[in-house]
């Protein structure tokens, strides 16, 4: 008998939901552990008070003095909720947060000891950066970066730690995080925002740039999650046959909520709440054990940084309720995959969301225009948009399953869809006076401030509008959403300037009114972006088919996508903007396609494993079980047997076929693997792991999952899928 898959499996079905105490009222709780400005205001002299907001409101730096004020308030603070360590908490390039954490706790001689914390230690600190993945920016001599404090992204508690969310340079001054670079792409298209905004409103300062997402995730069981080296090793299964029943029922996602995996979910969300990240929704998803949590959007830096928080947080609760949380975009083959939709829009300092359209002509003439160079923004940048969401992990979840395809398209529904028809045939020059009255009046007028018809979603759209918002879905559930984010506010900061060049341009040579310019480029602009929309089902071979027609890149894999991540364009874009320079955009290409085939070297290692140590053992184990069950019935029955013995025999010989077709392919995988190791070239390297090792994962898995149904239940060591995602 398999004793592990089968104490995991009674740990399993013992385990009582642990009782979670609700705390007071989550209003009353919300942002508890947070330095936030609230505690600022109490905390600060007017002036370093003043100090911070400025800085978060305009970047401005905070000078020494007022660092050290800030930093002794902030210690106190935490010294009362009786916090001992701090930590410059950041995110390196690997997808995880990284914290170093250091006591506030210093000797002053004479045996005599303070807590201190001073200004120096807020603004900058040097972390040992030479373990973390840079791209080859630093050179063995420079092996030093610095993290400063961001204050646009407040300090918390965890636990006993201070986390001070920084950013982490280079001492070159290149960034090492994926948080330096969106905050410039946030600058950027702030400004391009407001130079567009302000044709309709002069009084718009600042837009801000708001991110929603949408966790998805699995619950398994630890001691079942624990009895599968894959899972435990690479995060998902390598292996394992699809179960009897799958998600064709759609029970779970109408379900109710399991008792277990409810009591997590309020415990997570009571630390959300002292954390300050707005939960707001859960629910069960499409799979069994598949959920999904969603905040009230924020401001795009913290919406990130809660976000990273957020999953960190997810994997530590889950211990204390003996799960793991499986953040991967493909557990499990052939069953829903989990994304991170990312909500997006932009939004002035008068309130205004420029994504939703408005109550009078003129505010939606704003809304069109924002809406249309989203839209041409991400025609003309598809191919980087969908480079921004690569990664082994998510490879696996695009095109299958209901999940969006590899091909980046636009969903805008068919309310939108008429009033960009109507839009395209504006007169070229200036528009007469009626024209525009009848535009005002019948096209753009018209959009209701509501468009029903966006609830009604299309799941498979990459990038769908959903009525005052954009939704990036194509992003992985394992991404940090700073990557997206930083492209896509980026493409959208370059068009928009653009935008406000060329309608200037119409104002001021051809003497236009200011809404007839728009009109007149807003017209053109959707007859150049008609190609990215698309309203259809987004799998299968018809739409590969006419994107293709359409000129729309559909990269499959990772090193096929990320390639887009070094073009001319790309260089081009990031410099002008000033978010990263050529070294930067180079270097953290190289750190992704590596990121790459480490994946696929760590996977095919653990797929070698598990079918030479633990499926081709057990194959031979019941072979021999089945051998001496003919040996006995030759014994009793002599030449007669095989009459009593032919599904015996059929067997043994299916076994050996499947072993002999595992032992062969792991071999071939095997020296292939070696062979990719041998090739310094990184870009070739993340090629052959893609094309030559990674193809033959599923000809093993083939005759594995065969032998898993020929072979006795009771032999088999890995804990199965009926059992991994049914077990509650
Ligand atoms: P659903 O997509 O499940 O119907 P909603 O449309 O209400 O739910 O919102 C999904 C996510 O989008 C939530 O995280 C929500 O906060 C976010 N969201 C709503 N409005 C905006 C906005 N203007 N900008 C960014 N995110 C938004
Ligand atoms: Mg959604």
């Amino acid at each position: 008998m398999s004793t592990l898959r089968f104490n995991a499996i009674k740990e399993t079905l013992n385990r009582k939901p642990i009782i979670i105490k609700e705390l007071e009222r989550r209003s009353s709780i919300f942002g508890a552990n947070v330095f936030n400005e609230d505690t600022m205001r109490q905390s600060l002299t007017k002036d370093a008070h003043k100090s911070v907001i400025d800085a978060i409101e305009n970047g401005t730096k905070i000078d020494r003095s007022i660092a050290d004020q800030i930093a002794s308030a902030m210690k106190d603070w935490a010294l009362s909720k009786g916090v001992t360590h701090y930590t410059h908490w950041f995110q390196p390039l690997t997808g995880a947060t990284a914290e170093k954490h250091d006591a506030f706790f210093e000797t002053i001689g004479n045996g005599l000891a303070v807590e201190q914390f001073g200004g120096g230690q807020l603004v900058q600190q040097e972390p040992d950066a030479s373990s973390f993945p840079n791209g080859g920016i630093r050179n063995t001599f420079e092996a030093r970066g610095y993290t400063a404090w961001d204050p646009t992204s407040p300090a918390f508690i965890y636990g006993t730690t201070l986390c001070i969310p920084t950013v982490f340079v280079a001492y070159t001054g290149e960034a090492l995080d994926y948080k330096t670079p969106l905050l410039r792409a946030l600058q950027a298209v702030d400004q391009a925002a407001v130079g567009v905004a302000k044709y309709f409103d002069k009084n718009v300062k600042k837009v801000n740039a708001s991110l929603g997402w949408e966790q998805e995730y699995f619950l398994i069981d630890s001691a079942l999650a624990a009895s599968r080296p894959d899972i435990t090793l690479t995060g998902r299964t390598l292996l394992g046959h699809s179960p009897a029943k799958g998600q064709q029922l759609d029970d779970h996602y109408f379900g109710t909520i399991p008792n277990r995996a409810m009591s997590y979910m309020r415990d997570l969300e009571t630390e959300c709440m002292l954390l300050g990240i707005p939960v707001k929704t859960r629910h069960n998803e499409v799979a069994p054990n598949q959920f999904e949590l969603a905040p009230i959007y924020e401001e795009a830096n913290l919406a990130v940084d809660h976000n990273s928080l957020l999953m960190d947080v997810m994997e530590k609760i889950a211990e204390r309720h003996n799960f793991k949380v499986l953040l991967h975009e493909k557990p499990f083959a052939g069953v829903n995959g989990s994304g991170k939709h990312n909500n997006w829009s932009l939004s002035t300092n008068t309130g205004v969301n420029l994504l939703s359209p408005g109550k009078t002509p003129m505010s939606n003439l704003q809304f069109l225009a924002f809406f249309i160079n989203t839209i041409k923004a991400v025609h003309d940048n598809e191919e980087l948009l969908r480079a921004s969401i690569a990664s082994a992990s998510n490879d696996h979840r695009l095109g299958a399953n209901e999940a969006p395809p590899a091909i980046i398209s636009v969903f805008i529904g068919e309310q939108l869809s008429k009033v960009l028809n109507e839009l395209e045939h504006v007169t070229n020059g200036k528009l007469s006076p009626e024209e525009k009255t009848d535009l005002k009046l019948n096209v753009v007028g018209k959009i209701p401030d509501v468009l029903l018809d966006n609830t009604d979603r299309n799941r498979t759209s990459p990038f769908a509008f959903t009525g005052n918002k954009f939704e990036f879905r194509a992003v992985g559930s394992t991404a940090n959403c700073a990557n997206p984010m930083t492209l896509l506010n980026a493409i959208v900061a370059q068009q928009l300037i653009e935008f406000k060049a060329e309608v200037d341009v119409l104002i001021g040579n051809k003497d236009m009114k200011k809404d007839d310019a728009i009109f007149n480029i807003l017209r053109e602009y959707i007859k150049k972006s008609k190609n990215i929309l698309f309203e259809g089902n987004g799998y299968g071979d018809a739409w590969a088919k006419e994107a293709e027609k359409r000129g729309l890149s559909n990269n499959k894999t990772t090193p096929d996508a990320l390639k887009a991540k070094i073009s001319k364009k790309a260089i081009k874009l990031f410099g002008d903007l000033g978010i990263m320079n050529k070294i930067e955009v180079e270097s953290r290409y190289e750190i992704e396609m590596e990121e790459y085939a480490l994946r696929i070297q760590i996977e095919g290692r653990v797929l070698g494993d598990v079918a030479r140590n633990h499926v081709i053992p057990t194959a031979v184990r019941y072979q021999n079980i089945l051998i001496e069950n003919v040996r006995g019935l030759k014994d009793i029955y002599g030449a007669g047997f095989k009459k009593f013995a032919k599904e015996q025999l059929s067997l043994i010989e299916e076994i050996s076929e499947h072993i002999e077709e595992i032992n062969s392919i792991v071999t071939l995988m095997t020296n292939e693997r070696k062979n990719a190791n041998t090739i310094e070239d990184i870009e070739k390297k993340a090629n052959v792991y893609c094309n030559k090792v990674k193809p033959l994962f599923d000809e093993i898995r083939y005759h594995a999952d065969k032998l898993e149904l020929l072979i006795d239940d009771e032999l088999w060591p890995l804990t199965k899928y009926r059992e991994l995602l049914f077990t509650k």
